[in-house]
């Protein structure tokens, strides 16, 4: 019986505070499945501020799933770049081909349909029954682990092991009957706004009375830091293999691991001790097939992929002989400057074409 009342108490307060604090979000205006779930998805491991753009961008050129199932996937990759795990645009796409074939489009109150489609897992079901259906099924993602594990004092780590699998159940236990899918947002919205990460606001939150970490002052504790992979510095070289005026462009394999089926100059890991023009040298010629005589540095673009810290130098080299051939990349096309945007790339690699566009209109 207490503990009934605790969680009609979360809710009230919850709701109420959701009721009148919560960010007037594009995809908050609408409880349609495909909207809900195009953003839910987008919103993985992406903040607010950076999805809003992308998100309205991508209903205009896919405003249904029949839309979204017919696009061809460069289309998808595209309107997706710069937004980051380009995985996510794959799934995404291949679950609403599967809709559509299997389902006739319809996006299903069926837990057991969405478990199937690839790219879903119990987060995006959860969030998108609960929102779209009102179905009462728990979400925990970073805003709302936190919250929990600080309400509850939960003093373990909620990410792993075990921690993981109370996190979950205290998701569930503390969902309401009714607006399931607000009651998921509001302790998300809470998580963002007030129950931030450092110094979260206990003044002004509605949970306070009920908080145990608040109560035990334990807020800088609960939950504990995330342990950080150790970085491993790269150094790479990238090469803008010219052909007159014309730039090869090449696609990833679709089994490349990353940026699997997106387009790029070539590039790859340096060998310790061998001088820069060496590598561009060997790179061409172990990527492209192609013999080249190296230029002028292009730029130097320094980004992180998971644990990977890279310096990519780039230079430009002229083609002088050889045909395009790759054990690696699927295919690869020459191209005018102006033709690069039109190519879904990484956005180190869009970094190096706004350069290469912006000296080509100097010249
Ligand atoms: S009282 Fe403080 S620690 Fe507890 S949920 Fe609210 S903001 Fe977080």
């Amino acid at each position: 019986m207490k503990h009934q009342t605790l969680n009609i108490n979360l809710e009230t307060c919850l709701l109420k505070w959701f009721d009148t604090h919560h960010r007037d979000l594009p995809w908050r205006k609408t409880r349609h499945p495909y909207q809900i779930w195009v953003s839910e998805v987008m919103l993985q491991q992406t903040t607010v501020a950076a999805v809003i753009p992308f998100f309205s961008r991508f209903l205009t050129a896919f405003p249904t799933i029949q839309a979204l199932a017919a696009a061809d996937e460069q289309q998808v990759l595209k309107l997706w770049e710069g937004l980051g795990y380009y995985r996510r645009a794959r799934h995404l796409h291949a679950a609403a081909k599967q809709l559509v074939a299997d389902h006739a489009g319809k996006l299903p109150d069926d837990p057991d349909v969405w478990a199937e489609l690839p790219g879903v897992g119990r987060y995006i079901l959860g969030a998108v029954l609960s929102q779209a259906f009102d179905r009462r099924l728990p979400i925990v993602e970073a805003n709302s682990l936190r919250v929990l594990a600080r309400l509850f004092g939960y003093r373990g780590d909620p990410r792993e092991g075990e921690g993981k699998a109370w996190v979950w159940t205290a998701a569930e236990s503390v969902l309401p009957q009714k607006r399931a899918g607000d009651f998921n947002q509001a302790l998300m919205e809470l998580g963002a706004l007030v129950c931030t990460p450092t110094n979260p606001a206990c003044h002004q939150c509605p949970l306070a009375a009920t908080c145990v970490a608040n109560r035990d002052g334990l807020q800088a504790t609960i939950p504990p830091p995330k342990k950080q992979p150790a970085i491993t510095d790269v150094s790479e070289v990238g090469i803008v293999i010219r052909r007159g005026k014309r730039i090869l462009l090449c696609r990833r394999p679709s089994n490349a691991g990353r940026w699997q089926n997106m387009w790029e100059v070539p590039h790859a890991e340096r060998v310790i001790g061998e001088e820069l023009m060496a590598s561009v040298v060997r790179v061409a010629k172990e990527f492209t097939g192609l013999t080249v005589e190296p230029g002028r540095e292009v730029l130097t673009i320094r980004h992180g992929v998971t644990r990977y810290r890279i310096t990519l130098v780039c230079v430009e080299a002229e083609s002088v002989k050889g045909r395009f051939k790759s054990k690696f990349y699927a295919e690869a096309k020459w191209l005018n400057v102006s033709e690069l945007s039109d190519y879904p790339v990484s956005s180190p690699q869009r970094k190096l074409m706004t350069e290469l566009a912006d000296t080509n209109r100097l010249f």
